[in-house]
């Protein structure tokens, strides 16, 4: 019977980092990933660095290690990410006021420089000059996501760390210790079991009677082949309606909204955006919607049609750009950075999963759960109970 000091149930941006560090301070650490083909919110994801989005003393410190530690990855990995330094263009819609919209972003630990239409137009010219009334300009970061994982991997691989490719279908339980995984084919056994599993972390949890505030919307967006051009810049909106349904969605209560056992939903929204990575590929979304139910069926081609339709306004360039459509299921915690820690009243399971940011905090976090189970101690993770 093999067994191991950790095992991490998913193996997207989260469960590879963290088991990184877990492996880096000398534990024999598993990941146990379902899909050999990633398909999951790391794969679809534009790979952004918002390190100007600190809004407290604890998220500007994670904020500054996060950027710090992305910048230094390849480094550290031995392999590249795909980091670049770029813009951030949040455009401001025609029918918003840009001093009000620049206003609210008051509180972030950077702030963003106002530009006129023409300024940002000429910035990027693929820009529509008559859906926008400004452009509020962030330094930002951007990381190739899958490439950022399979670094992570592969460092973890030469410490010693093992990938499994096998789906979890339950914890084994015994009272209330968690004593490693049931998968479709074996069982595992670990002294402690992390859950890294995006947005079907709750279910995972649920099922042995363990709730924990992690939810996950649905998100769709278009993905291209590298293009003949190339953007100056990340293009999202300023303002975003996904933080607005994120917030509804974890004050919902978990026994009634979010039960297992009837799926309940709340209407999708749409932030159009474009980003490209350094291999000139492009994500265009992104729509987002809470359904409670995990296996629950979206309609791809209207979510297409609507986002190639959206992102016409600001980019009228790319509304029939060739491309093709991807769902993926996003966790997401209550207003928080993240649920981070170990379970009220069990032992050997904990979480690390639902980040916001989560090229940013993921990395920096990581490595405080590593130096929490090393010495006892972490005064950051300390901070991150729920
Ligand atoms: C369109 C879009 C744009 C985004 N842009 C950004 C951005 O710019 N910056 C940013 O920081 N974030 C962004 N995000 C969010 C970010 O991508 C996600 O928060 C992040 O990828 C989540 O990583 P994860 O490891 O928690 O989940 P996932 O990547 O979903 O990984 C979870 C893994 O767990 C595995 N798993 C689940 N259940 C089991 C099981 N039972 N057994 C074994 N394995 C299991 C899954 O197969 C999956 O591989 C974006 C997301 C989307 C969709």
């Amino acid at each position: 019977m093999k067994t191991y000091d950790w095992i991490v149930i998913g193996g997207g941006i989260t469960g590879s980092a963290l088991a990184y560090e877990l492996a880096k301070i000398g534990l024999k650490v598993a990941i146990l990933e379902k899909d050999s083909t990633p398909n999951n919110a790391t794969y679809s994801s534009y790979g952004g660095i918002a390190y100007w989005s600190a809004t407290s003393i604890l998220t500007r410190q994670l904020a500054e290690e996060g950027i710090s530690i992305q910048r230094n990855l390849p480094t550290e990995l031995g392999a590249e990410t795909d980091f670049r330094e770029i813009d951030l263009f949040l455009t401001i819609q025609a029918d918003e006021d840009p001093k009000t919209v620049l206003a609210d972003y008051d509180r972030f630990s950077i702030a963003p420089t106002l530009l006129n239409v023409s300024e940002a137009c000429k910035i990027e010219p693929l820009l529509n000059p008559n859906a926008i009334s400004g452009v509020l300009r962030l330094p930002h970061g951007s990381v190739h996501p899958q490439k950022n994982t399979l670094a992570y991997q592969a460092a973890f691989r030469r410490l010693g760390g093992e990938i499994i490719r096998d789906r979890v279908v339950e914890l084994l339980r015994e009272g209330n210790n968690i004593k490693g995984v049931k998968t479709t084919k074996s069982k595992y056994y670990a002294a402690n079991t992390v859950v890294c599993a995006g947005g079907l972390s709750r279910y995972i949890l649920a099922a042995v009677g363990i709730k924990v505030p992690v939810f996950f919307t649905y998100a769709q967006l278009i993905k291209t082949e590298p293009v003949n051009f190339r953007l100056s810049a990340l293009i999202m909106p300023a303002v975003q309606k996904r933080f607005e349904i994120e917030s509804k969605g974890s004050s919902l209560d978990l026994d009634t909204f979010w039960n297992e056992s009837e799926c309940q939903s709340l209407p999708a929204i749409l932030d159009p955006g474009a980003v490209q990575l350094q291999d000139n590929s492009l994500c265009i979304g992104q729509i987002s919607q809470i359904i409670t139910d995990p296996e629950a069926k979206i309609d791809a081609a209207t979510g297409e049609e609507q986002i190639r339709q959206e992102i016409g306004t600001i980019l009228p360039s790319l509304a029939k750009i060739p491309g093709t459509w991807h769902g993926c299921r996003v966790a997401f915690a209550n207003n928080a950075i993240a649920t981070v820690g170990s379970i009220d009243n069990y032992d050997g399971i904990y979480v690390f999963s639902g980040f916001t940011s989560t090229f940013l905090f993921a990395p920096a976090l990581a490595k405080h759960f590593a130096n929490w189970i090393a010495t006892g101690e972490d005064k950051i993770i300390s901070q991150l109970s729920f």
